[in-house]
């Protein structure tokens, strides 16, 4: 396969690529402008992919936890950044918690931006609606957040904190007038254990986080969607037994979009051995067959998007306890390889990587309200990814590019290895080269007016 990319000539790495659109070709050429630049015309470079490798559109995360600015020894966006190009990931949609200040507010918002500086990969920002900022939506959705996050049950950070009934209906009423999309984390607390220690066993921890938490929770959000007319879009989908309630209101004209993640498809809760909290997360990973129906979704397309929830700690907040499943820190490390495991658990299925991609790219981009990234096409950013579908490699926490080298996918075989990522037509990452980053940083900040810091 050949492809044809725009040449982007050298650049100071300390100029503004924004400033000159022709030295700096972001887009996927149209009419004239490809012919202009088949193979063999001037300014153009022709990249070969080897046949054991396919063209994809970059990917796109619509759920990362950059922890940055605040809790930046979490997480930080230089290592975030790099987990995203080495995983095929072009674009991150970051969220508004477990960062200090919470993105809460435009002053909030700007914090963030600032820790930001010149990305490598797109990066754009949910906003956070906590009780403090219903009613302040609108200034947050003017200051460029693509929708805002809530919590049904307690987040997990004192920061950011949940809302009660009422408080999701006032979202709703003001997410419909606003036509801001409001995505949730469904989970309802009053089928919630309290916090405190459960043990290394991981069953105690599945059952106080029952499928009825998620169940009752997304009734909840639906309900009041529904009355508001807000588009609401439901996070991470543990609960396969929940899919029915986002179809039936589906069915009366809703405007829900849902995700799973790839821990939810790759795992199940028979396999988690004891003290192995890198595999908390919330909502938990629940039994096979539960697994097994999520899956059925995702290939019929009635989940929308599978994304990382990348929501790392430091490894001594995710031991916390020596293993104990109460008390260690939720949340699953897995930007850079969610792609690769979702692919190889997908492939075993005898599910096609189109699927795989729809729901790993379009799908988010959909989500997050950015038509011009997740597929390849004309006038879209060129943002581009040369996988081999075939090769498999084995995950070492250790040399994944995130932060804190724990991973509950260390020591997994997995297929779908990236070879290298393009952002607006410029290489980011090459896994031949001797460093693998180019040092280019053709990333945009998507949204918010400042597009280059
Ligand atoms: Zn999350």
């Amino acid at each position: 396969m050949v492809a044809v990319l725009p040449w982007a000539p050298a650049q100071d790495p300390a100029a503004d690529p924004a400033a000159d659109p022709a030295a700096h070709p972001a887009e996927l050429p149209e009419g004239d402008a490809a012919k202009a630049r088949r193979p063999g015309a001037p300014g153009v470079r022709v990249v070969d992919v080897p046949d054991d490798a396919v063209l994809l559109p970059g990917l796109v995360d619509s759920h990362v936890h950059v922890n940055d600015p605040g809790r930046s020894e979490w997480e930080g966006f230089a290592t975030a950044l790099r987990a995203a190009a080495a995983g095929g990931v072009t674009t991150i949609v970051d969220m508004p918690l477990n960062s200090l200040p919470p993105t809460i507010s435009p002053d909030a918002l700007a914090v963030k931006v600032a820790a930001v500086g010149r990305p490598l990969v797109d990066v754009g920002f949910w906003g956070g609606a906590v009780p403090e900022s219903l009613g302040h939506l609108r200034a947050l959705r003017d200051a460029g957040v693509l929708g805002v996050k809530a919590f049904t049950s307690p987040s997990g950070v004192p920061e950011f904190p949940h809302l009660d009934e009422a408080e999701v209906d006032a979202l709703m009423a003001e997410c419909g007038q606003l036509d801001l999309l409001a995505v949730v984390h469904a989970e309802d607390p009053a089928h919630l254990a309290g916090d405190g220690a459960l043990g290394v066993a991981y069953e105690p921890f599945l059952r106080s986080r029952p499928p009825r938490a998620e169940a009752s929770a997304i009734a909840r959000v639906l309900a009041a969607a529904e009355r508001h007319g807000a588009r609401v879009h439901v996070l991470h989908l543990s609960d396969a037994a929940s899919l029915p309630l986002v179809r039936a209101a589906r069915e009366r004209g809703v405007r829900v979009t849902v995700e799973t993640c790839p821990h939810y498809l790759s795992f199940d809760a028979a396999q988690i051995p004891d003290g192995a909290t890198e595999f908390k997360c919330c909502p938990p990973i629940r039994d096979a067959a539960n697994r097994d129906a999520l899956w059925a979704a995702v290939a019929s397309g009635e989940i929308d998007a599978v994304v990382s929830d990348h929501s790392p700690s430091t490894p001594d907040l995710k031991r916390r306890g020596g293993g104990d499943f109460g008390l260690a820190w939720g949340g699953i490390s897995s930007l850079q390889v969610a792609f690769a495991a979702t692919w190889t658990a997908a492939r075993a299925r005898g599910i096609d990587l189109a699927t795989v991609v729809a729901r790993c790219a379009s799908g988010p981009a959909r989500i997050a309200g950015l038509p011009d990234v997740g597929a390849i096409e004309v006038g879209a950013r060129a943002h581009l990814v040369e996988l081999a579908p075939e090769e498999t490699w084995r995950v070492d926490a250790a040399r994944l590019q995130h932060r804190n080298a724990v991973s509950a996918y260390h020591g997994a075989q997995l297929a779908g290895v990236v070879r290298r990522t393009w952002v607006a037509g410029e290489v980011v990452y090459d896994a031949g080269a001797p460093d693998p980053f180019s040092g280019a940083r053709p990333g945009r900040l998507r949204g918010v007016a400042v597009t280059s810091v």
